[in-house]
């Protein structure tokens, strides 16, 4: 989709990536809520979680992809958080499909 801001990034329009695959790609928050804050997305557009419906598979991949990244940042033995948020109250603003892996720091629970 031309006007949606994870689509540039995925096409590598705009950024760098700290992964990239045929199917996914992983940049840095730009505004991160953490020491380390990195999206997983995929390069397809899908909407959100709610839209992967017969995709649903790709949700297992960006988590292991998630946790790989979270080993080469070295914060898999302090731990971290991955975060898909959904809607309006799930807190998501953007909507194209992605997962938040926060780490590097405690977080609270529950989120605010
Ligand atoms: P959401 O609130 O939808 O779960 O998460 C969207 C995330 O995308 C936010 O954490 C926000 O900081 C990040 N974000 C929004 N625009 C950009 C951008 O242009 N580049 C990068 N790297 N991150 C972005
Ligand atoms: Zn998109």
């Amino acid at each position: 989709m031309d006007d949606c801001i994870f689509c540039k990034i995925a096409q590598g329009r705009l950024g760098s990536f700290i992964f990239e695959d045929d199917e996914l790609a992983a940049f840095k928050d730009i505004n991160p809520a953490g020491p380390v804050h990195v999206l997983v997305v995929p390069k397809k557009h899908i909407p959100g979680i709610r839209e992967v419906k017969e995709d649903a598979s790709i949700i297992g991949r960006m988590a292991a992809r998630a946790v790989e990244i979270a080993a080469e940042m070295g914060i898999s033995d302090t731990g971290f958080r991955l975060v898909v948020n959904s809607g309006p109250d799930g807190g998501q603003s953007v909507q194209h499909l992605h997962m938040h892996l926060l780490g590097g720091r405690p977080f609270g629970w529950p989120p605010g």
